[in-house]
């Protein structure tokens, strides 16, 4: 057989390796701490599972648009008015099965050879993945540890070239956990206005899970960016339903047919039953998503004290999302090194920053979906294993 060129250039999230090598030992005997995992550690809330029997019992089980049922995209543009104070058009939304859909189709959209688009580093490894999938160029934007791991806009603008067809942006950030301030994306959006050829995707995916009261800044409340601006979110964060799949993209009127045909190729559209449990998610109570974000707040502070007792280890609080990320580099190890050993010596799984580019060398991610008690253990561990060793 002979496989597409494309084939060997796509990558993967290593956390899945972790993940199943933390699970390997687990079957063997070994108490595992597991910190290396993405998604909530909180059930989704009863009353959006009874929103999906409801639905499968009131007999949704067939096809539905490909662009999602009607009153579930006018609940996602009722939210973005509440949420984001911006009037959108219901027509321009696209519900797909999570919030990595909306990325493929962008980068697909955008991605083939000669062109280039940038993507944040450290950052989620698919955008990169899937850049080189496509046969683009992919260009790393750094972030800066001490910016509060945003990006300069200004190095972002600097890194601009004719062949820049779309730029990545991701705040609150996964692996850092970073949030970029509104005035660092106000100097971005205003140099865009020199470049009016780039088309931007900013994933919000975590944009319900920020601190200390500071508000989520989105780019889509941006209106000079309407005609170029693809927003992603979704449920799964937010509502603790990363195994539904379901998720939504805003698309400029421009780009929506486009994105619904890539749907139709691909997966017809988001099964039925979902797509009602979405609405009673967005629609319904949202104390449950509060007291999750009161309870990753409280671990936050508690990781964020445990990482900043360990020899070699310095961590800033991170202003949204679960990940902690600590600077590591006074410890003497790579990133991968530490990774390792501290899965198979220490019993505790953490994500090298190089799994998320080159720029998390020096780094590990730490997801804080964990309980406060494994928290403290994972961190102890971790403390006595460094001072062992130096
Ligand atoms: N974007 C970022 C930054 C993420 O961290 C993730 C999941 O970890 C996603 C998108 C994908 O979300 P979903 O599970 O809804 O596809």
């Amino acid at each position: 057989m002979q496989l597409a060129a494309g084939m060997a250039r796509l990558g993967t999230e290593t956390a899945f390796d972790v993940l199943a090598r933390a699970t390997r030992l687990r079957e063997a005997g070994r108490d595992i701490i597991n910190l290396g995992i993405g998604q909530p550690d909180f059930p989704t809330p009863p009353n959006i599972v009874e929103a999906a029997v409801k639905a499968l019992r009131d007999g949704h089980h067939g096809y539905t648009p490909a662009n999602g049922i009607r009153p579930l995209r006018e609940a996602v543009a009722e939210d973005m008015w509440k949420r984001r104070g911006v009037d959108v058009d219901p027509d321009r939304i696209v519900i797909v099965p999570g919030g990595k859909v909306t990325m493929f189709m962008a980068i697909a959209m955008f991605g083939e050879p000669g062109a280039e688009i940038l993507y944040p580093d450290p950052g989620f490894p698919i955008y990169r993945s899937l850049i080189e999938w496509t046969g683009a160029t992919p260009v790393p934007i750094a972030l800066h540890e001490n910016k509060g791991y945003a990006f300069s806009a200004e190095e972002v603008l600097a890194q601009i070239t004719p062949r820049t067809r779309l730029l990545i942006v991701n705040s609150p950030a996964n692996p850092t956990g970073g949030v970029v301030p509104k005035a660092e994306l106000d100097r971005l959006v205003a140099g865009l206005a020199r470049h009016p050829q780039v088309a931007v995707l900013s994933d919000e995916i975590y944009a319900r899970i920020v601190y200390d009261g500071v508000p989520h800044a989105s780019l889509l409340a941006y209106r000079e960016l309407e005609d170029r601006l693809i927003l992603l979110d979704g449920w799964s964060k937010t509502y603790a339903m990363t195994g539904w799949r379901l998720g939504w993209g805003v698309w400029p009127k421009s780009l929506v047919d486009h994105a619904v045909r890539l749907a139709v190729n691909v997966h017809s559209c988001v099964n039925a039953a979902t797509q009602w449990a979405g609405i009673e998610a967005l629609k319904g109570p949202q104390d449950a998503v509060e007291a999750m974000v009161r309870a990753f707040s409280e671990r936050r502070r508690v990781i964020v004290e445990e990482l900043n007792r360990i020899p070699g280890f310095r961590c800033p609080m991170p202003g949204g999302a679960f990940y902690a990320f600590p600077n590591i580099r006074d410890t003497g190890f790579s990133a991968r090194e530490l990774q390792d050993r501290l899965l198979e010596e220490a019993g505790v799984a953490v994500i090298a920053g190089t799994s998320f580019g080159i720029f998390g060398e020096g780094y590990l991610r730490f997801s804080y979906a964990a309980s406060i008690d494994a928290i403290r253990e994972a961190c102890a561990r971790i403390r006595t294993w460094i001072e062992q060793r130096r």
